[in-house]
């Protein structure tokens, strides 16, 4: 397109009233603009296409289509979640266990999801929102292994927005804390009453106050 052409926003129909941007600078209308839907929802294979700049979209999404309750853990310094997890070989119908928490500590909103494959079990620790004024956070995961011996894993927090871009430009946010599952079975797994594997693990949100 040929320079200085100006365009109105895309989502005009949904109610967008930005006219005549130039073209290009239309990028950065959408940073801001309130109707650009993107598939920025951190469950796998969520599809649905939201809106990461109208605050609080993202977790009414997950609220209402994930069924996730928020759980309010906020402690001063840090904020702690408790999870237990079925663990083992998946079948072909099951390619892997997930499960999934809302976690709200200093204002803002996080969802932890913890996965396992026959390959891997990992947990991934999201942000919601945009990356502008979220603030620094720490997750640990922290498990105790056969001999009770304390094991963790920490990294920096990354926020849905983050996620969203790194997808885009196909590069992996290679941030998440993980372990091979035959290192899961062979170290950290108990068996619960009912005979199935389980794992018993701790994640940890900080802010980083530096
Ligand atoms: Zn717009
Ligand atoms: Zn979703």
């Amino acid at each position: 397109m040929a320079e200085g052409v100006s365009v109105d926003c895309e989502y005009k129909n949904d109610g967008c009233c930005d006219e005549n941007i130039v073209y290009e600078t239309l990028e950065l209308h959408y940073d801001t603009c309130m109707y650009h839907r993107v598939q920025c929802c951190p469950i796998d294979g969520c599809e649905e296409m939201i809106s990461m700049n109208r605050k609080g979209e993202l977790q009414e999404h997950i609220e209402n289509v994930h069924k996730v309750m928020v759980i309010d853990e906020c402690g001063e310094k840090e904020t702690v979640l408790r999870k237990g997890m079925r663990v083992g070989k998946m079948n072909a119908s099951n390619q892997h266990n997930m499960g999934w928490s809302l976690v709200q500590y200093q204002k803002q909103m996080f969802i932890v999801v913890s996965k396992q494959s026959n390959e891997m079990f990992s947990v991934t620790v999201t942000g919601l929102g945009k990356q502008n004024g979220f603030g620094k956070f720490f997750a640990e995961m922290r498990m105790k292994d056969k001999n009770n011996k304390l094991c963790t894993w920490k990294e920096e927090v990354h926020t849905s927005e983050e996620r969203y871009h790194a997808k885009m430009k196909k590069e992996t946010c290679t941030s998440y804390m993980k372990i091979h599952t035959k290192d899961i079975i062979r170290n950290f797994t108990t068996n619960g009453d009912d005979g199935q594997s389980k794992i018993n693990f701790e994640i940890i949100i900080s802010q980083c106050t530096k």
